[in-house]
Order: structure tokens, then C-alpha cells, then sequence
């Protein structure tokens, strides 16, 4: 199934509500952060995502068969990311829609036929039947991946699949919120921007590289920057800053440093790429230096001066 974004609600999504988010909306929103629930039924993740008194919430959540829920505007901030960074974006919650994806992760193997997940529950490995209580899981843990994982230990552990229909769904969610928003740039694993050092999710049985490939090809057709050209100060015009602007530290970074260039005042270009803006469109930008610092800013900002034509 494909899935339509209007208003930044998934026309194709059930619809569900919580009071669980931040205020105003993302900045970008720069990217995707994928995430396993660590639990076993979509009702479950759902009551702890939406209602439960945990610090936790999604903008997405996708069960085991697929099925697409959507807890609140996609742009709206959620509490998915908890402390975190990547690149120069500190606090992922600010930057990234998060996509829960139900899975328990990963469960430890007891070495005489079962294996217990984080919970205590003790699981037989060839049925996948709970040794107390009804439950069963999806697929025996004895045919999953068996991995070991740095944040969980060194040991090999169980990880639990991730069905084709649901993943099927996580890669047209994708997709969708690409086409919604061309400042996505980034697919990332709650892993690798988690700065704790806690986190294991999505985990070694999610296909990272296969949702990156989606995002990665969507900025190949955009044609990201090429390269930068660094100028011999002496073939240069001076610049004049047409209006105050914030200057980034590098040409791909997101955030302005704390520098500010002011209207009216004159710079000097040391460099120029292009990139793409948060809009999505590919703009100029000029690497200048003056009295307040130096740093990158877009080329709207500044103009050539001409009464230097001959120096
Ligand atoms: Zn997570």
C-alpha cells in the first residue's frame, strides 16, 4: 500500500490521539529515527505510546502485520529520541519524526531450550509458547537472528524478525514522508544518536540500509553540493551583507553557530558550495569572514560590492 500525506496526517493511517508531545512543531524535520517497541502486542505499545504515564511517545507506530497507526501530526515534536544527537543536531526530538516499529528486540538465550526476554517471561526456543500464561510468539526464537549487540552484551542473543508485510509498510511510510518533506536527509537508528550509550533499537535484524537507500536516492536526484570552491582572496569582490543573517559553521550544517553577520556590513568570501535548504530548494552558499567572525551563509544574504571592480 502507498500512503498519501495531507496536512501531515497519513491519509491511509489509523488515526490515533495523544496528549504525549512537545510544543510547537519540528524544525525541518531533517530525518527518521527507527525504533523497536520492546514489546509484544500492537495494543500494548500502543497504551504505553499514547496514554500510559511513561515519557513516551511517536509520531508512528507499525505492527507486526502492518498495519500503520499515526498518534499525532507528523510534524508535531514527539518523545521518542530521549537524550540524544546527530551531526550538529542536539536533541533528536526537535529534528526527527520517529517510527516505532512493534518487535521485542532481542531475548537471552537460558542455554536448556528457552530463552527469557527483559521482562522475565521464559519462552520455549522451538514453539515460541511463554511457560506461563497463553502467549506464543509469532515464529519459534530458535529461527531468529542470533547476534550479539555492544549495548546488550557480548553475548549472542535472539532478535526477534521483522515481517515482510510490516516492513513493507515502514519502507512506504518512508517514502511518503520524504515526498511530504524534502529537508529529510537522514535515516538513523535510535542506536547511534542515543548519547547514553543505552539503546539497541531498531537492532541488527531491522534493514537500516534498505530505508536509507530510499532517503539517500532522493537526495542523489536532488543533487546534493559537489563541492566546495576555495578562492584566491585576490581575484575576489568584497561582499555586502544585504540583511542580518546567521552564519552555520559548515556549509551542511543545519543550526546557525552563534556568529551574526550585519546588514550593511562589508565581508570577505573565502568559499562557495550549494545545498539544500530547508524548503527543499538548492541555494548558493558563500563561506565569508569580517568583524563579527566567519562562518557559512546563504548567498541571498550577501551581493558583490562593485566600487572595488579595479583593486
Ligand atoms: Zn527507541
Amino acid at each position: 500500500m502507498t500512503f498519501t500525506i495531507k496536512n501531515h496526517w497519513v491519509q491511509e493511517a489509523t488515526a490515533l490521539s495523544t496528549k504525549k508531545k512537545g510544543p510547537g512543531t519540528l524544525k525541518g524535520p531533517y530525518g527518521i529515527v527507527y525504533h523497536f517497541t520492546s514489546g509484544w502486542t500492537t495494543q500494548g505499545d500502543i497504551a504505553t505510546l499514547t496514554t500510559s504515564d511513561r515519557q513516551a511517545s511517536v509520531q508512528f507506530i507499525v505492527s507486526r502485520d502492518g498495519k500503520l497507526y499515526q498518534c499525532m501530526p507528523a510534524n508535531s515534536r514527539a518523545w521518542h529520541a530521549g537524550p540524544s544527537r546527530y551531526k550538529d543536531l542536539i536533541g533528536c526530538n526537535n529534528y526527527f519524526i520517529g517510527i516505532e516499529i512493534c518487535n521485542i528486540g532481542y531475548v537471552q538465550d537460558l542455554h536448556n531450550g528457552y530463552v527469557k526476554d527483559e521482562y522475565g517471561n521464559v519462552i520455549s526456543m522451538r514453539t515460541g509458547e511463554f511457560q506461563s500464561g497463553t502467549r506464543k510468539t509469532t515464529t519459534p526464537p530458535s529461527t531468529w537472528l542470533k547476534a550479539s549487540s555492544a549495548v546488550v552484551g557480548k553475548e549472542l542473543y535472539y532478535w526477534e524478525p521483522y515481517p515482510a508485510a510490516q516492513l513493507e509498510t515502514v519502507e512506504q511510510l518512508t517514502l511518503a514522508l520524504c515526498a511530504a518533506y524534502p529537508t529529510i536527509k537522514y535515516g538513523v537508528s535510535h542506536e547511534e544518536i542515543d548519547t547514553r550509550g543505552w539503546k539497541s533499537d531498531p537492532g541488527p535484524a531491522f534493514p537500516l540500509a534498505r530505508m536509507r537507500k530510499i532517503i539517500d536516492s532522493r537526495k542523489i536526484d536532488k543533487a546534493e553540493p559537489t563541492g566546495i570552491t576555495y578562492f584566491p582572496a585576490a581575484t575576489l569582490k568584497r561582499l555586502m551583507v544585504l540583511k542580518n543573517c546567521p552564519a552555520h559553521t559548515a556549509p551542511d550544517a543545519l543550526e546557525p553557530t552563534p556568529v551574526m553577520f550585519i546588514k550593511g556590513s562589508v565581508v570577505f568570501p573565502a568559499a562557495k558550495t550549494k545545498r539544500l535548504d530547508g524548503a527543499g530548494n538548492m541555494r548558493d552558499m558563500w563561506l565569508i569572514y569580517g568583524d563579527s567572525g566567519e562562518g557559512w551563509v546563504f548567498g541571498d544574504n550577501v551581493k558583490e560590492m562593485t566600487d572595488d571592480a579595479s583593486t
